[in-house]
């Protein structure tokens, strides 16, 4: 089923696609009927210098097996540019994915405030300009699907990744926000934390991990979130590498609820601490407001234990 799902004359805006799994996404799209904007800088994965090369080569390789595709060198920071691009080409937006990134990984000890602001800009920035760009279309034609990409790191943490960490963790709130508000327009976003080998990855893992972790393998699980058919996944956290799809959520902890008032003090929680860390009746929350039904339970309650 899959192997059959198309894209025909949808407009699939990548960033970053001129290497890595930006361009697995960018060629399997134009493969499948798309037309593709292929945005790259062309920078090195620290995020310095740029070249019009990388966009270039994929474009031509979609173009050589027959696609449509056309590039544009703009930083994700102009992202208003880069859709721009996919309108005066193609006439519209239907699909982005915000794939662009780089890395400054350093001791949390030794980071510098250019180390800390290059990454926001980059991925937490990059990802809000190209996607405020695309929305106004998406509302207008009343669909439109996004991917954002968060990150291991960004959800479990990572030695030396304090910035990007923070960066990628932000790629969750956006996308939890963006899939409330997009869902009566038919605007669907989702957030992947992906693997594969690629030149950010290179480096730091083994040959014979790399080889069985190629980006293609990534594709599968975007492709079916952005399709025209994924009407229900919306605002979903997906890990996809190595053969790998996972869905992962947010688990709260059956809980210590106490009475608000002067007897809630210190000890009254740490009398409790066990409820506090107890996850074997668990609440999967998917909003703000599942805590105001405590609130209502807790103000009807006696004084807390000390
Ligand atoms: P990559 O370095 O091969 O690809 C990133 C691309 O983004 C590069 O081609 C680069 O030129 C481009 N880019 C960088 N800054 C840009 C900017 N300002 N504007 C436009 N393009 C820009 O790395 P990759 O592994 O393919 O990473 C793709 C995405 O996946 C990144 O967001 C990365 O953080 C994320 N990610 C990757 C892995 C992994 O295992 N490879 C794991 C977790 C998250």
């Amino acid at each position: 089923m899959a192997g059959e799902l198309r894209y025909d004359d949808q407009v699939v805006v990548v960033t970053g696609a001129g290497g890595g799994l930006g361009k697995a996404y960018a060629t399997f799209f134009g493969s499948r009927g798309a037309k593709v904007v292929v945005n790259d800088l062309g920078g090195s994965f620290k995020g310095e210098g740029n070249s019009t090369k990388a966009a270039d080569v994929v474009v031509n390789e979609i173009k050589a097996a027959g696609g449509q595709a056309v590039a544009n060198y703009d930083s994700v920071e102009n992202g208003d540019r880069i859709i721009d691009t996919a309108v005066k080409a193609f006439g519209r937006v239907d699909v982005l994915i915000n794939n662009a990134g780089i890395l400054r990984d350093v001791s949390f000890k030794n980071m510098t405030d250019q180390d800390w602001d290059l990454l926001m800009k980059v991925h937490v920035k990059g990802a809000y300009k190209c996607t405020r760009a695309a929305w106004p279309h998406f509302r207008k034609q009343k669909y439109g699907r996004v991917i954002n990409t968060a990150s291991a790191a960004g959800l479990f943490g990572n030695f030396g990744q304090a910035n990007y960490s923070a960066a990628k963790l932000a790629m969750v709130g956006f996308t939890e926000t963006l899939a409330k508000e997009g869902a009566k327009y038919n605007i669907i976003c989702n957030v992947i934390a992906p693997i594969a080998a690629s030149r950010m990855t290179e480096t730091i893992m083994p040959p014979d991990m790399l080889e069985n972790l190629k980006p293609e393998w990534v594709v599968p699980l975007v492709a079916v979130l952005v399709h025209k058919n994924n009407t229900s996944e919306n605002g979903g956290i997906f890990e996809a590498g190595g053969g790998h799809v996972a869905k992962l959520r947010w688990e709260r902890s059956s809980g210590l609820l106490l009475k608000a008032d002067d007897s809630y003090t210190p000890g009254a929680i740490l009398k409790k601490w066990d409820k506090v860390t107890d996850f074997s009746n668990p609440q999967y929350p998917t909003g703000p407001n599942d805590f105001m039904s405590l609130l209502e339970e807790s103000m009807k309650m006696g004084p807390n234990e000390q």
